[in-house]
């Protein structure tokens, strides 16, 4: 962190205070019962101690919580679900904003709109939403943030269908740097609207969000179907002959991984590599099993886990393969087919995996989000019709550096120059940032930031440097 920062032991306990009394939420130091729960995040990669947190009850305290650290001059974690791999939503020494507290969502059926809080996890608009019969792309993991999520882009189940989820996101309101709460869209303040899909937390915090939303079941036909590990080639050849073909309504990804202890997979493949193709159709439930039987029929088949069930219950359907606490790291390649040399890699990385919880994920893209024009939103890259997302993970932090090793070099098979996803990035270094956007893009994201936060008070994230001499250092 730059040397600017303020040393907690610096801030007065009449500073704190008064602080404290000012703010409907609570303040939370260290010594405090709950301040070990409250700086613990889902990645159990980084294990730091916030000087201050500030769990959020409203916009009032997120407006105090900005102006606090800016006259202070802390170092300023944001955090609403705490799914970011690379941990920026905690801190050593600094202040964190906790949005969770607020999770105030509003359903309005008749104009398909949903605005949400920013403390809300996918679990929570998704069920709200799906009492009408509603949804838009949400987070594979249903414990995932919207807020992180949505500023990233957001891949999830129904990206091929209805776009990325920044792009159903109709407006936002944002406190910036200097204090000011802006309602964003495409009429109100729109080069930071445009910002802020895809983005990421660059530009002010987010309080709440608009989307659109779509008509999605309540049921649909959704589920995995899992092949044996010594297939994975041929299983990849035939999903990308298959996918060339496949609708937009249906949206699926291929997990090569090791077949989890569960009782719906065979004994016999506990513990060996499966491949697991999964995901949802989402248009009529009666057409969900011939949509997608070209892609359960790829190999000899161990389970076939494909039926009619809840939209909600798919989205909660991996949640305990992903627990809080584990050491991860996630690096990502977009990359343009599942031809003989794409599988070749990918082969041979799935061979090197270092251990049971290591995984190579293909999702499939195109569809809704390939048609949104590149310049619409600051999102990186949408002409790839796939991207690989790895998940290195160890139970706690031995061998996690030569998993991070096999992860980075996993992404470098698919070429030394492929385009990062942000929110899949387990590291924030420049490169990788720049990785994410093509220049120009970057570019106009660097103006964005010159405008709205020029000291860089928002550098916590896949940071995008302003250029002013003001400007603070990640
Ligand atoms: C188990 C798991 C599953 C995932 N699945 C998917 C998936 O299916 N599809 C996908 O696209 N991504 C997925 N991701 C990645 C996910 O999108 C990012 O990790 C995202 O940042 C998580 O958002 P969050 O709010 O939970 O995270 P947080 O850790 O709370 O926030 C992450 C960052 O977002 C910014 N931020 C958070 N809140 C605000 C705010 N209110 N205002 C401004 N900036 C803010 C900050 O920079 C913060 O550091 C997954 C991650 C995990 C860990």
């Amino acid at each position: 962190m730059t040397n600017t920062d303020t040393r907690p032991e610096a801030l007065g306990e009449a500073t704190l205070g008064e602080l404290a009394q000012a703010l409907r939420g609570e303040l939370l130091r260290p010594g405090d019962p709950s301040y070990d729960d409250a700086r613990s995040i889902w990645n159990g990669a980084h294990d730091k101690k916030p000087a201050l947190i500030i769990r959020c009850r409203g916009v009032a305290d997120v407006l105090r919580g900005v102006e606090f650290a800016r006259s202070e001059g802390l170092t300023l974690a944001l955090r609403g679900g705490g799914h970011s791999i690379p941990g920026f939503s905690t801190c050593d020494g600094g202040l964190v904003l906790d949005l969770s507290p607020m999770t105030g969502i509003r359903v309005d059926p008749d104009r398909r709109r949903v605005v949400a809080q920013a403390g809300c996890l996918w679990a929570d608009v998704d069920a709200e939403s799906q009492a009408f019969g509603l949804a838009l792309t949400g987070g594979l993991v249903s414990t995932t943030g919207i807020a992180g999520f949505t500023l990233g882009g957001g891949i999830g189940w129904l990206v091929r269908r209805c776009g990325l989820t920044c792009d159903n996101l109709v407006a936002a309101d944002v406190v910036t740097a200097d204090g000011q709460y802006l309602r964003v869209s495409k009429d109100e303040h729109p080069d930071l609207f445009w910002a802020i899909r895809g983005g990421g937390g660059n530009f002010g915090v987010v309080t709440s969000f608009e989307y659109r939303v779509h008509d999605v079941g309540p049921t649909v036909f959704a589920g995995a179907v899992f092949y044996h590990g010594e297939d994975a080639a041929q299983v990849l050849r035939g999903f990308g002959e298959a996918a060339a073909g496949a609708a937009d309504e249906l949206s699926l990804a291929i997990n090569l991984t090791t077949a989890p202890p569960v009782p719906f997979l065979p004994e016999a493949v506990h513990g060996k590599p499966v491949v697991a193709v999964l995901g949802v159709w989402s248009g009529r439930a009666d057409d969900g099993d011939a949509a997608t039987q070209p892609f359960r029929a790829l190999a000899p088949v161990v389970a076939d886990l494909f039926g009619p069930m809840p939209y909600v219950a798919m989205q909660t359907l991996i949640d305990p393969l992903y627990p809080r606490e584990l050491s991860n790291y996630f690096r990502s390649a977009f990359f343009d087919d599942l031809g003989e040399e794409t599988i070749d890699a990918l082969m041979s990385s799935y061979g090197q995996a270092p251990n049971g919880l290591s995984e190579l994920h293909v999702h499939h893209l195109g569809g809704a989000m390939g048609r949104v024009p590149a310049d619409a939103t600051a999102f990186g890259t949408r002409d790839k019709p796939y991207v690989l997302n790895v998940v290195a993970r160890t139970p706690g932090t031995e061998g996690f550096d030569g998993v991070t090793e096999w992860a980075r070099s996993a992404c470098s098979a698919l070429g030394p120059n492929a385009a990062s996803y942000v929110n899949f990035t387990g590291e924030a270094s420049e490169d990788r940032v720049r990785a994410s956007y093509p220049p120009a893009t970057y570019a106009r994201l660097v103006a964005v930031k010159d405008r709205y936060d020029p000291t860089n008070l928002f550098r916590l994230n896949q940071n995008i440097a302003p250029t002013g001499p003001s400007a603070q250092r990640s």
